[in-house]
């Protein structure tokens, strides 16, 4: 039956973070012996004020078609709290809310693009950015970025491969999943400069904004070079932050035009994001900042004590994540011991013979590494941490 599928479908995989998330749970509802870190999302639950919101919500009947852009008292609380966090004005015709980051990211694309454009992508990449470009028809750039340099990008290297071509698009991440880089200050200014000189548009993904450790600190490009401001979008919204990953609502920022054109295309693909949790989302900004920081000062202690134990296990390395809640660690010193020849092998390996599910690196362009989410317990942490070390031993020596 492949006949029925179009040539772009067959293009695109499935998500390797959602499909193995669901498939530790799947194996540890069966019974089965497994600890998984593949989550990329906060073990937290909700706070009770936003749930609150939301039983609200509906008891008001809140329940109905919002606008497409958004219900108007969030645009305007993210306006006002992004203006204000950004340090230039943002007003409500200038935010728009989707179903989650994820969505916004692909709404961005969709209206800077057109197809065949080039969208510069930088490993380690979040695994859906190469398959949401495709699927708007514009073309993914991948540029290889090392972990000498905490894979980061350098002023220099964005000058070199602009100069190769100059893509139409930079999708940048930081904090960054996988890989927890965080850049400095110094280091947006840099980069910001270059795209503004060059007239290059960017998607600035801002989805850990909060979620950064030991005296890092989150720069928005726009902040730092505010001339960006209109051909940027930032994104951001509740996932991460807040612990509300199911609720889906994530937020975009840029010139009224370009929201114009992705609320536009919102209203046609998916109407409105989820009247109920867009209330409970405009809850979360005005009310839950003490619990978004509880849950930041909780996610330190668990990366400083995973890091402690993860750097004694010989023939793994990794740069300090200064931000989200993964590690990236490169394992290549292991493949040739485990008979493997990548990180997907590798991973299944380590299930089968030590019942732990980490995420192969290869989906984000890093063949060399596998992802540990630290959003677990410090009991499920330990856990993963004994079968890894375990894991390591049976192949050393
Ligand atoms: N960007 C990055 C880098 C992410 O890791 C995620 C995780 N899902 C998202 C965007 C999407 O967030 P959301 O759940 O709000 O769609
Ligand atoms: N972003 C998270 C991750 O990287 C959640 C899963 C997803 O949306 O891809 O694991």
């Amino acid at each position: 039956m492949s006949d029925i599928i179009s040539e772009r479908a067959k293009n695109i995989e499935p998500s390797i973070t959602l499909s193995l998330n669901t498939k530790a749970n799947n194996l540890r509802e069966a019974g089965e012996d497994v600890v998984g870190l593949a989550a990329g999302e906060p073990d937290f639950e909700t706070p009770d004020v936003i749930k609150k919101a939301a039983y609200k919500a509906i008891e008001q009947g809140k329940t109905r078609y919002t606008p497409a852009a958004g219900i108007a008292p969030l645009r305007k609380v993210i306006a006002d709290v992004y203006s204000e966090r950004l340090g230039l004005p943002y007003d409500a015709s200038e935010v728009m809310i989707s179903n989650g980051a994820k969505h916004s990211i692909f709404n961005a694309l969709y209206v800077l693009t057109n197809p065949g454009d080039e969208v510069m992508i930088f490993t380690p990449y979040w695994v859906s950015y190469p398959e949401m470009v495709k699927l708007v028809g514009a073309k993914p750039r991948i540029v290889e970025l090392s972990a000498d340099n905490d894979y980061k990008l350098t002023p220099e290297r964005l000058e070199s491969e602009v100069a190769k071509s100059k893509p139409k698009v930079v999708l940048y991440n930081s904090p960054n999943n996988p890989a927890g880089t965080v850049y400095t200050k110094e280091e947006v200014r840099a980069i910001g400069k270059i795209l503004h000189r060059e007239g290059i548009s960017l998607i600035s993904d801002e989805i850990y904004e909060f979620l950064t450790y030991e005296g890092n600190k989150h720069y928005s490009p726009v902040s730092i070079v505010p001339e960006l401001k209109e051909r940027t979008v930032v994104i951001t919204g509740v996932s991460k932050s807040y612990a509300m990953t199911g609720w889906r609502i994530g937020f975009a920022l840029s010139g009224s035009e370009v929201i114009y054109r992705m609320a536009a295309y919102q209203a046609h693909a998916t109407g409105c994001p989820n009247a109920i949790s867009q209330w409970a989302a405009l809850t979360a900004l005005k009310e839950a900042g003490k619990d978004r920081d509880m849950m930041r000062d909780e996610f330190e202690k668990r990366k400083d004590m995973f890091a402690e134990r993860l750097s004694t296990i010989p023939s793994v390395t990794f740069p300090d994540p200064g931000g989200a809640f993964y590690f990236l660690a490169d394992v290549s010193a292991m493949y040739d011991r485990c008979g493997v020849s990548g990180s997907g092998e590798f991973c299944e390996k380590l299930l089968k013979e030590k019942g732990l599910l980490l995420i192969p690196g290869g989906p984000f362009g890093c063949d060399n590494t596998v992802r540990f989410s630290f959003a677990a317990s410090e009991e499920t942490l330990n856990a993963a941490l004994d079968r890894f070390e375990s894991f390591v031993e049976d192949y050393t020596g």
